[in-house]
């Protein structure tokens, strides 16, 4: 019997967790997480885990961070939720402003999560070829392991067999293009070399098929949850040049790397850009786009906009795509709806957000602790069974070479052990922490890597 303190087994039963095998909670039960302060996570029973991987990568300047507590607070007392359709309110009003200033794009459009954001962004595509008079061009084009999100649209176009294959019948066919994965270079061959292969397998694929295209939808520089895997930022240039000449629209999933994660606010901002695997490229301040910048037709962001704190996500556009729904025609317009679009607290913890990265400077004072933090990393990348270290902003990856079956159950539960919640992707070990992560926690993050790296049976 469920004791009422006993949240593992309350939560077995009342409760069904994602991306996650519920037998597999009898062995491993979940933590019963108390509070969080920083990049800290506090059990039940008082003991504290750095929150390596960001909850999920949404969180950016902590647990309870109080800039963040005392907006949401203060929006408490004014207006929690009002629909917006027929409605809208300063702070919906105020972030899209910010939101537009800082993508050079415009028009959010917004709803509660990342997949909903990639069907917006699907949606709206395909709607504007409808309204331009081009109909046919409805199908979809994505990046070989990339990933999206699960609903049924989203998942059409992400490509990891172990969310997509069980519901492939229920899928819409789109069209997957080599990725420029930089570990998939032929021996001796650049990243570089690599993405521009890649992306002449693109354009042999738009060359024949764009009338039937809307658009090419990818991650920028990060295949998240492929396993962080990193390409040249060549790609993207190559990308938005073929995208123009074929009349495709590029979406920009930067969900989970936008907001600073690839060391610039927005990846795609790096396109133009050297070589990325050093992650110190460029000289933005964040508060606007990169000289090498690219201009996506839509950007989709989530996870790190409300730092973690709110579900919120937003799609932005040209004014051109915008302009072709802008009708007296009702059916000429996005009819898409969710019911907390553009939810005010929401909104507000975005606010925070983006006042805390102009206030503190965060792009630049990121690109100094990225230095440091791989310094700190230096003895996990040279560690005998560590293969493919990598580094952009504040992300780091390895694959751990002899990794057996259930390699990531055990590595997270010895990582557990040592004070660091982890979780591996595969046989990929990635650290994405909080900005606000500090040197010492940094330290000890690395020795716990090397903790398990070295333990029998991990
Ligand atoms: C997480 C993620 C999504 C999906 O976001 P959810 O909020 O989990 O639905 C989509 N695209 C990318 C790149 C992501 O990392």
């Amino acid at each position: 019997m469920a004791t009422d303190n006993d949240l593992p087994s309350r939560t077995r039963a009342a409760v069904w967790h994602p991306c996650t095998q519920m037998q597999h909670l009898e062995a491993v039960p979940p933590l019963a997480i108390a509070r969080g302060e920083g990049a800290w996570l506090f059990d039940t029973g008082g003991r504290r885990y750095l929150d390596a991987i960001s909850s999920w990568w949404v969180n950016l300047f902590g647990h309870c961070n109080p800039r963040i507590n005392a907006a949401i607070t203060d929006q408490l007392t004014k207006i929690e939720h009002v629909m917006l359709a027929g409605a809208t309110h300063e702070p919906v009003v105020e972030l899209s402003e910010r939101l537009g200033r800082l993508t050079g794009l415009g028009h959010a459009f917004y709803a509660s999560d990342g997949a909903s954001a990639t069907e917006i962004a699907l949606k709206m595509s395909a709607h504007y070829w409808r309204n331009a008079g081009q109909p046919e061009k409805s199908g979809f084009i994505s990046l070989e392991n990339g990933y999206h999100g699960e609903t049924v649209g989203a998942l059409s176009v992400t490509d990891i067999p172990l969310f997509k294959a069980t519901y492939a019948p229920l899928l819409r066919h789109t069209k997957q293009v080599p990725t420029p994965d930089a570990r998939h270079a032929a021996p001796g061959e650049s990243a570089e070399a690599w993405a521009l292969r890649c992306a002449a397998a693109l354009e042999a694929y738009l060359a024949e098929h764009a009338a039937g295209t809307a658009a090419f939808i990818l991650e920028p520089l990060v295949q998240g949850a492929a396993g962080m895997a990193m390409y040249h930022p060549a790609y993207l240039a190559r990308a938005r040049e073929l995208c123009d000449r074929y009349q495709v629209h590029l979406i920009a999933d930067e969900i989970a790397v936008g907001f600073g994660r690839t060391g610039t606010m927005f990846a795609f901002e790096q396109a133009g850009s050297a070589p990325p695997f050093a992650g110190e490229t460029g000289s933005s301040s964040g508060l606007r786009p990169e000289a090498g910048s690219i201009r996506p037709d839509f950007i989709c962001l989530s996870k790190g906009l409300t730092g973690g704190y709110l579900p919120l996500s937003a799609v932005l556009t040209t004014d051109a795509i915008y302009d072709a729904f802008y009708a007296e025609d009702t059916t000429l317009g996005f009819l898409h709806s969710h019911s907390y679009t553009g939810n005010p607290l929401a909104c507000r913890a975005a606010l925070a957000v983006l006042d805390i990265f102009g206030h503190d400077k965060v792009i630049a004072a990121n690109r100094v602790k990225a230095i440091e933090f791989t310094a700190i990393l230096s003895e996990v990348a040279a560690h005998r069974r560590v293969r493919h270290f990598r580094h952009l902003g504040m992300i780091w990856a390895f694959e751990v070479g002899d990794a057996g079956p259930g390699f990531a159950d055990r590595f997270h539960r010895a990582a557990l052990a040592h004070g660091v919640f982890i979780r591996p992707i595969g046989n990929t070990v990635y650290v994405m922490p909080p900005y606000i992560v500090d040197a010492g926690a940094m330290r000890q993050l690395a020795n716990a890597l090397l903790a398990c790296l070295g333990e029998a049976g991990v």
